[in-house]
């Protein structure tokens, strides 16, 4: 009032200055009180993990900070029961809304752990009330979310974290970071994601005589946070704001995401004697929806219900028709079917029926579908047992599935040397052609039915030992007539299979093939990685629908004329995850493209996604065709059913992600003789009504993450365990490790699976060696020849890296993440200083901002104690020293003096304002500037 009237100041002089206070604070803090501070701190936050709620796109590697908002209110009346709640538990409303945010993010991320930065005004005396000056810090507010708890003692929980908090609330946050080191990105804020504030100091509006002063509320399109709320109350409710980053979420995401809040908000003051996990996420409607009318896929199957029916009905078909090309050979309907009914006959007479085993150990030909069918119309089920996989693992498989006899081929004789003393009957194609050929060449009758087991195949097991998948006929049946309803193809149609069928991949061609009139081209191993002869073949031969993992597709693209292998009319990719980017290179070529998802244990594959039809799908997103990241893996297949559950079997909602579960007829009949993996993955069904003869339907629990999109199709969103594929070979990292520490020198091993320089994954290996066995050089090779002796070749490391120990977490496990990569190794730890001028004076300036005494060229700034403010130090003196402007996410893309100098140098050498400067980073030691 007296400024605005030209009156000298009618305030007393202020008793402390800000510049008082920054003393004070500095000589306060120090010593045993910051010591204090930050051992609190550490412990809190100990093994702390980023908080990841599923995004709408993929997470860029540098955040533009681009940001969104949404806007709701608590209606009075929950704003009053809130209020109530926080009274009886003797809590704050802020420690109330926090404690329910919370709950909203770990519901929303699957994860128990949940931090929020929350800032505090930090005027802690009177003296400082009145002072103009920064005092706002940064607190992270962590809260462990378990379902078991109740409400109330959650917000106990909250409310003794804030306490502790408040009492340790001096260190300055980017002080904190410092300590703790937590991984650095450009693409994410350290220690917390999100942000919770809340404003209860009542509004005032200064009232001058002569300006009308008003609150406007501030606009703005960016944000610091992947998501930040503030809250605040007012006369008609508590009002909040969400702003998000729009790089990574849709409005909608946020809109589903405040609805949620509002919910847990309501149960939780209702009746905070609740558990956690009874909260009820989802609306009746909504409940429908994801339960039912998504799951709507029941359809009849009329007519045969045997494979071997299927296939004897194209025969009577089409006689003359080709049914099997392969290495040059090629065989009609009539004649495949002959030699498949002398070999059932012959397996018959030494006493093969229903639910017997037989191997098949042969290289992918002709004979090697008569044996699947042979075997089939015994009323038995085959085991692939590929040739190419070490004897040892053929033995344990044979045991394992109780194979009493094998159909193999000569050459393979001489590597199962041995077995038919161990009472295996190993029948040699070439060597019994003639008694074969002495059986009837008539359709065998038929002994199996709908619930016989099929087949066997292997799948990687984390305990060490790989488990076989038991599928019976009515659920292969099934598979292949609804897949040869999304293929819509009839009889004639060519059919390539480029895969093992040791894994089912190839199922999803081999049987709707010969189930439908179809030609089958089973193309053998080395034509199946030559992309260029392939090429050639698929030109000549007109593939019409080719199945394969998608990374095998792009690696055989890779050279020249390869681009021909494509089919003609359907594509079906599945097997791992498929890049957007990888289906616009293929949609050029007018072929219909399915993602195809599905674990063997629920017999092939389980949804479909069209992905071929993807610029509609940029359209759904309002024209923004952001189609980076993962293609949706879809919906089910008829008489499937598809749950994305919660750590309680809950069904979460849309957006949400959960664990993928698989119902109906495709759920195999489990793991053969391990009835206690059995029970731990096929789970009773709780929401089919419908009990099943044997005791009720059951799920099978996938270790995939995945969650719904409001369109009802589904999306894939990585494991939850140590699971990994690897060119589409399924691999359970513990089966590589625990056959690894058998090795008598080996201590300790952890197997990743990593991405090299241009994405393509490979396993590393990590050994800790017994201390006897330290002398010896080089055992890279002794691992892997051991290795090799035991596991198939695709679950044995390129790379084996020896530590002294393995890098663990707050909790004692492995940290997988902090394992070097072997890259790291050559230029491991060892100082190595400047090797010119450039650097030379890099290094001392580093030392110099760091506080160091010396930095060696191969010093990662962040890991020897850098942080932003000081990457912004060291861009200043870059530009005085050198007069060139370099932008600060240099140094994080550049966090190495060797990486940076060469950079300094070419600026410097060009007047290139780096500021405008591209750097791409190519490898380790190598850059491209533009
Ligand atoms: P398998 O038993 O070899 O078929 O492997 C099944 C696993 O492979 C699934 O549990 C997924 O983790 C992964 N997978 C299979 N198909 C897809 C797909 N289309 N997209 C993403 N992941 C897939
Ligand atoms: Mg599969």
């Amino acid at each position: 009032q007296a400024f605005s009237a030209a009156q000298p100041s009618p305030l007393k002089p202020l008793p402390v200055q800000y510049a008082d206070y920054a003393l004070w604070q500095r000589n306060w803090l120090q010593g045993e009180v910051l010591q204090k501070q930050l051992t609190y701190w550490r412990n809190q936050l100990e093994g702390l993990e980023p908080l990841e709620i599923a995004s709408d796109y993929p997470r860029p590697a540098v955040a533009n900070y681009r940001g969104g908002g949404e806007d709701f209110l608590l209606p009075e009346e929950l704003t009053a029961r809130l209020k109530g709640l926080a009274r009886t538990q003797k809590a704050t409303l802020f420690m109330t809304l926090l404690a329910g945010f919370q709950v909203m993010l770990a519901k929303y991320s699957g994860q128990r752990d949940i931090a929020v930065g929350t800032p505090i005004a930090g005027r802690s005396t009177p003296e400082v009330e009145n002072l103009i000056g920064f005092f706002v810090n940064t607190l992270v507010m962590r809260t462990s979310v378990g379902g078991e708890s109740i409400c109330g003692e959650l917000l106990q929980m909250v409310r003794h974290t804030a306490l502790q908090a408040y009492e340790q609330q001096d260190v300055p946050f980017e002080r904190l970071v410092e300590e703790i080191q937590p991984e650095r990105s450009l693409g994410r804020h350290p220690l917390f994601q999100t942000m919770f504030m809340f404003q209860n100091t009542p509004q005032t509006i200064i009232r001058l005589s002569n300006i009308v002063v008003d609150l406007l509320p501030m606009e703005s399109d960016w944000t610091k946070f992947d998501l930040s709320l503030s809250m605040q109350e007012r006369a008609e409710g508590i009002t909040g704001r969400i702003r998000y980053r729009t790089d990574l979420y849709q409005p909608k995401t946020i809109q589903r995401m405040v609805r949620l809040y509002q919910r847990v908000l309501e149960q939780m003051a209702e009746r905070p004697d609740m558990r956690l996990s009874e909260l009820v996420l989802l609306s009746e409607a909504e409940r429908r929806q994801i339960l039912q009318e998504w799951n709507r896929s029941a359809v009849e199957h009329a007519g045969a219900q045997l494979i071997q029916e299927l296939f004897e009905e194209q025969v009577e078909k089409n006689p003359g028709l080709t049914a099997v090309v392969s290495g040059g050979e090629r065989v009609s309907y009539g004649e495949l079917n002959r030699r498949a009914n002398q070999l059932g006959h012959y397996l018959r007479g030494m006493g093969v029926g229903v639910e017997s085993r037989v191997g098949i150990c042969m290289g992918r030909s002709v004979e090697m579908m008569v044996a699947l069918l042979g075997i089939l119309k015994a009323g038995g089920a085959y085991v692939p047992l590929d040739p190419g996989y070490p004897e040892e693992r053929l033995r344990y498989m044979t045991e394992a599935a109780q194979a009493g006899v094998i159909v193999t081929e000569e050459k393979m004789v001489g590597r199962l040397r041995g077995w038919e003393e161990r009472g295996i009957r190993l029948i040699c194609r070439e060597r019994e052609q003639g008694k074969m050929g002495e059986e009837s060449e008539e359709n065998l009758e038929k002994e199996s039915v709908g619930e016989s087991l099929a087949y066997v195949i292997f799948t990687s097991g984390s305990t060490g030992k790989a488990k076989g998948v038991g599928i019976e006929q009515r659920q292969l049946v099934n598979y292949v007539k609804e897949m040869l309803n999304k293929l819509e193809s009839g009889a004639g149609t060519r059919y390539a299979t480029v895969s093992t069928i040791a894994a089912d991949l190839g199922n999803t061609m081999i049987f709707p093939a010969l189930a439908s009139g179809g030609e089958l081209h089973v193309i053998e191993e080395e034509l199946a990685i030559d992309g260029e002869k392939l090429g050639e073949y698929f030109e000549r031969e007109k593939i019409d629908c080719l199945k394969i993992v998608p990374s095998h597709l792009v690696a055989l693209q890779r050279v020249k004329g390869a681009e021909r292998v494509m089919p003609r009319r359907v594509l079906v990719i599945g097997g791992e995850a498929c890049q957007w980017s990888w289906v616009k290179a293929w949609s050029n070529r007018g072929c219909r493209i399915i993602n195809h998802y599905g674990p063997t244990e629920t017999t092939v594959g389980a949804v479909t996604y069209e992905a071929g039809n993807w610029e509609s799908e940029g359209d759904r997103e309002r024209g923004r065709a952001r189609l980076d990241g993962a293609v949706p893996i879809g919906q089910p297949l008829g008489n499937v059913q598809v749950y994305v559950l919660d750590g309680e079997m809950k069904p979460a909602p849309v957006g949400v992600s959960g664990e993928l579960f698989i119902g109906g007829a495709a759920v195999g009949r489990g793991y053969l003789m391990r009835p206690a993996d059995t029970a731990e993955r096929f789970v009773p069904d709780p929401f089919t009504a419908e009990r099943r003869s044997d005791g009720g339907a059951r799920l099978y629990r996938t270790g995939d993450q995945a969650r719904w999109r409001a369109d009802g199709t589904l999306e894939f969103l990585g494991r939850i365990d140590q699971q990994v594929k690897v060119r589409g070979y399924r691999i359970e990292l513990g089966e590589i490790e625990a056959v690894l520490q058998e090795h008598e020198k080996v201590k300790q091993a952890v197997v990743v699976a990593q991405e090299n320089e241009s994405g393509e994954k490979r396993l590393v290996g990590y050994v800790v060696v017994r201390a006897e066995a330290w002398h010896q050089e080089s055992r890279g090779m002794e691992y892997e020849s051991y290795l090799k002796r035991r596991l198939p070749a695709y679950m044995v490391p390129a790379i084996y890296v020896e530590l002294p120990s393995l890098p663990l977490t707050a909790n004692g496990k492995v940290d997988r993440k902090r394992l070097p990569r072997p890259e790291a190794q050559n230029a491991e730890r060892e100082y190595v200083g400047p090797r010119n001028g450039v650097e030379e004076a890099l290094c001392s300036m580093w030392a110099e901002v760091l506080g160091l005494k010396r930095v060696g060229i191969y010093d990662n700034f962040f890991e020897v104690g850098g942080h932003s403010l000081m990457a912004g130090r060291v861009v200043a003196r870059i530009r005085s020293d050198f007069q060139i402007e370099l932008s600060l996410r240099s140094i994080f893309e550049a966090p190495l003096i060797s990486l940076l100098s060469p950079m300094v140098e070419a600026a410097a050498r060009n007047h290139v304002p780096m500021k405008h400067a591209a750097i791409q980073r190519v490898d380790r030691n190598s850059y491209i500037l533009s």
